[in-house]
């Protein structure tokens, strides 16, 4: 499909800024499966989840019904800080890869916390305040979730402990030391400071940690301190809600320029870009009134989508989470140690592995060597130095630019660019002297992750 030309960077008035999330679970025919508590396996309730979330996350992660939901103002005055983001045509790109396909880009990667997750951090940071809370507890990665939080927090007066999986404690000391400039409190996961830490440190020796581990010492923090939640950067529900603003943006800007997507893409993690930047598209694919090619990019290394399987299963290592049905590899499963670029979580967004089990969506797994030839194809395209995550979702746009190029057809690609690489660059350390290897797990690495699955009978 060709569309007119358009400017290279489309950036939208500050007033076309949406004014509500948009919840995708409300045109969904098949709702994503229930929360379950883990010991009564009834579906979860927002007085089950209170003692762990802020009362208005709790509304709004079961809320399958309203198609709208307000941004209320101070959230809304915090975007205007660093949105609306841009649309870029990659035309460099494109001529590089000499393809008919044309290629655009939203770059969330444009704030300090460098990347999509401030989206979810400013309104998570809001509610807790609005609750009259003292703080909240959170694990990360990598880092961007702790460092966009840190800096919601800090915009609110909200204390801030965040339990960093312990790997990235010590090779990314430098998104550490953000975070501790706005004023968060960190610590190396799994840690001596919880009961959930001390028995991973037991029956684990050794381990350079899991996302898995942090969230179930963020959790029970949380629970045990007076004036304390959780938050959570990814997978859940309400996320993905906040994350709609990423495609409610592509879409307005789409709408203005006469772009019209043949394939959307994104890298998954948990799930909250994707499910982000695609929303009102799926939202119209759900309706009946539009077709997309919609491609959920994860690392070969831990393939939930692609090799994972749809069933209820913890959220953390400690079991003290609800379960959620979702393409899992497991709650034990811990990706390779030379694993290098981020989406390291074993499980997916409940949302959208409906959508995928439903055939809405499709997904595909890269190797991180080709992850990181394309980011520097990107690079040296584009400019931008791309996050190894994001990285993700450039290989499949230019795999599918270069499919274009094969057979002439003239699609129009957009995939989500979630941030910037300027911490990550022991992988590009790594990666740039040749020692990057890749890694994708057997059936029987596989299968000792899903022994950790309970038999729920559900
Ligand atoms: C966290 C993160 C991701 C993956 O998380 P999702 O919830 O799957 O979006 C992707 N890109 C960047 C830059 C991130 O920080």
């Amino acid at each position: 499909m060709s569309t007119p030309n358009t400017p290279y960077k489309i950036y939208l008035e500050e007033h076309e800024i949406p004014k509500t999330w948009y919840n995708m679970r409300a045109d969904m025919k098949n709702k994503p499966a229930p929360m379950r508590h883990p010991g009564t396996l009834q579906p979860m309730t927002v007085e089950d989840l209170e003692p762990v979330f802020c009362r208005e996350l709790c509304e709004q992660e079961l809320n399958e019904t309203d198609r709208e939901i307000e941004i209320p103002k101070e959230i809304y005055d915090f975007y205007k800080m660093y949105r609306p983001s841009p649309l870029v045509h990659a035309t460099f790109l494109q001529k590089a890869l000499d393809t008919p396909a044309k290629i655009y880009y939203k770059f969330e990667g444009n704030n300090t916390s460098g990347s999509h997750k401030l989206n979810s951090a400013i309104a998570q940071a809001y509610y807790a305040k609005q609750q009259g809370l003292k703080g909240v507890t959170t694990e990360t990665g990598a880092g961007q979730w702790g460092t966009a939080l840190s800096m919601a927090c800090a915009f609110f007066g909200l204390d801030c402990k965040v339990y960093m999986v312990k790997v990235s404690y010590e090779q990314k000391p430098f998104r550490r030391e953000v975070m501790r400039t706005y004023g968060a409190d960190v610590t190396p996961s799994p840690s001596m400071t919880t009961e959930i830490g001390k028995h991973i440190l037991e029956t684990h020796p050794g381990t350079t940690g899991s996302l898995g581990c942090a969230i179930s010492e963020a959790v029970e923090v949380a629970t045990k301190s007076e004036g304390y939640r959780y938050v959570l950067g990814s997978v859940l529900s309400q996320v993905l809600l906040h994350q709609s603003i990423i495609g409610q943006e592509t879409k307005i800007a789409c709408d203005k320029y006469g772009i019209r997507p043949d394939v959307i893409i994104g890298c998954a993690g948990g799930g909250s870009n994707l499910g982000g930047l695609i929303a009102p598209f799926m939202g119209e694919k759900l309706r009946g009134e539009a077709d997309y090619d919609i491609v959920a990019v994860e690392p070969a290394s831990c393939p939930s989508f692609t090799r994972g399987r749809y069933v209820y299963d913890f959220c953390d290592t400690g079991m003290v989470t609800p379960i959620a049905k979702m393409y899992t590899l497991g709650h034990d499963f811990i990706p390779s140690a030379n694993h290098a670029g981020g989406l390291r979580f074993h499980g997916m967004s409940p949302i959208l592995s409906q959508l995928y089990a439903d055939g809405f969506m499709r997904a595909v797994a890269v190797e991180q060597t080709s992850v990181f030839q394309a980011a520097q194809i990107f690079a040296r395209t584009e400019g931008i130095l791309p996050a190894p995550e994001s990285s993700h979702a450039i290989r499949t746009a230019i795999d599918e630019a270069l499919k274009c190029k094969e057979t002439g057809e003239e699609k129009t690609i957009i995939f989500g660019l979630t941030g910037t690489g300027y911490f990550d660059l022991v992988a590009y350390e790594q990666f740039n002297n040749g020692t990057m290897t890749d890694h994708i797990p057997t059936d029987e690495d596989l299968e000792r992750g899903f022994a950790s699955i309970p038999d729920f009978g559900l």
